[in-house]
């Protein structure tokens, strides 16, 4: 069920982290000082243009013109929908097309980030699912999401959530090179308490999350409360049961103290939204420092699975509630350009063709 395991792309200059910015320099044969110079313009200003870089000698500008890519992917279309919620389209060198979603709130704007094309976990409730996995994205392709969130955002883009299209820890090496450069403080300087990583459950990548210290938080996408039930769904869980992935989610929050973690739970009619299923995820996450997030389950043409009506969602939320958990129901956003959960599925050419 992994990710194809391709070599490591060769790195473009978008998406080095000082270390190598220093390297760079000194290889070019000029002060290490100019990897501040480096990472401030390109992180911090969003400058992809070495002739725009202004502080740094004739000599890196040439050395980086003929070592090293700036080029990055660009925003080839944007599209807004009616509750303030907007989607991009980034064309890449290969053609594909990946998308990103801008998602404003009070005050702050949340940024929705997709990290391969498709995915290779075939949630069966997920329309990313469709289309299986395409390739993995780089961490300079993940950057250039935020590049063109910044540049649409006017300063106000404050949190990274890599809940688009793909599993992040089936891509491990260029997500946490991501999420490491989007947390430098003198790079992009998110908090870390800003950046959200969500997945299906893949232990050794939430395991490796917990031994490096990455500096984000962790979603987990319970979407059930017996092994039955989620390996329908998702078919990871046959590999990584309920009570293991648990217990790896409990040892990531002993190991690094103040952390809570977020559980999403997907919710299907008559699939996993009864009062038992309530309560079995009230013993699931006893004393587990966490936000329960539930997602009324988003359609779409062709899928199987039905939303379950308000007064269900609600029923299943104050079960929570009661038993001291904090649970808040997630509606999803951006429902009319197929922007929410889940919705994320870049067959531009199908769209294109649907729309001949
Ligand atoms: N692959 C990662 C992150 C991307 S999916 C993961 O699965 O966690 C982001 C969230 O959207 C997950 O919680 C997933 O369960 C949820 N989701 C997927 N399809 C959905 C749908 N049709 N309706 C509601 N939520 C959905
Ligand atoms: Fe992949 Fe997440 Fe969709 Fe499952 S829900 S298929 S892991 S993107």
């Amino acid at each position: 069920m992994s990710a194809k395991q391709s070599p490591e792309p060769p790195l473009s200059l978008i998406g080095m982290s000082h270390a190598e910015m220093v390297d760079l320099c000194l290889r070019a044969g000029v002060k290490a000082v100019h990897a501040d110079h480096l990472r401030a313009a390109i992180y911090r200003h969003g400058i992809t243009d070495i002739d725009r870089i202004g502080d740094i000698p004739q000599r890196l500008k040439t050395y980086i013109r003929s070592h090293a890519d700036m080029t990055l992917p660009a925003c080839s279309a944007s599209q807004g929908s009616r509750d303030g919620t907007r989607k991009l389209l980034l064309a890449m060198s290969d053609g594909k097309e990946v998308e990103t979603v801008l998602i404003p709130g009070k005050g702050r704007i949340t940024q929705c980030i997709s990290t391969q094309v498709g995915c290779a976990v075939g949630c069966t409730f997920c329309l990313t699912a469709t289309a299986g996995l395409t390739r993995n994205l780089t961490a300079s392709e993940m950057l250039a999401e935020v590049m063109a969130g910044r540049q649409q955002t006017d300063g106000q883009l404050r949190n990274l959530v890599l809940m688009g299209m793909g599993e992040p820890l089936h891509n491990y090496e260029q997500v946490a090179r991501f999420v490491r450069i989007v947390t430098d403080p003198r790079g992009m300087a998110f908090s870390p308490r800003r950046v959200t990583l969500s997945t299906s459950g893949m232990i050794p990548g939430i395991r490796r999350m917990t031994e490096e210290n990455l500096p984000c938080n962790l979603a987990l996408s319970l979407n059930a409360t017996t092994d039955e039930v989620r390996s329908k769904i998702i078919p990871l869980n046959r590999k990584y049961p309920i009570g293991e992935l648990m217990q790896c989610i409990r040892d990531y929050i002993g190991r690094r103290g103040d952390k809570r973690v977020l559980i999403e739970y997907v919710m299907l009619a008559g699939v996993n939204d009864s009062i038992a299923d309530a309560r079995r995820l009230v013993t699931l996450l006893d004393g587990l420092k966490c936000t329960v997030n539930l997602l009324p389950f988003n359609p779409y043409p062709g899928s199987a699975f039905r939303r379950p009506d308000d007064a269900t969602v609600e029923q299943f939320r104050d079960i929570l509630i009661r038993a001291s958990l904090v649970a808040v129901i997630r509606q999803s956003r951006g429902r009319d350009i197929s922007a929410a959960c889940g919705q994320l599925k870049t067959d531009v050419r199908q769209k294109r063709a649907a729309s001949l």
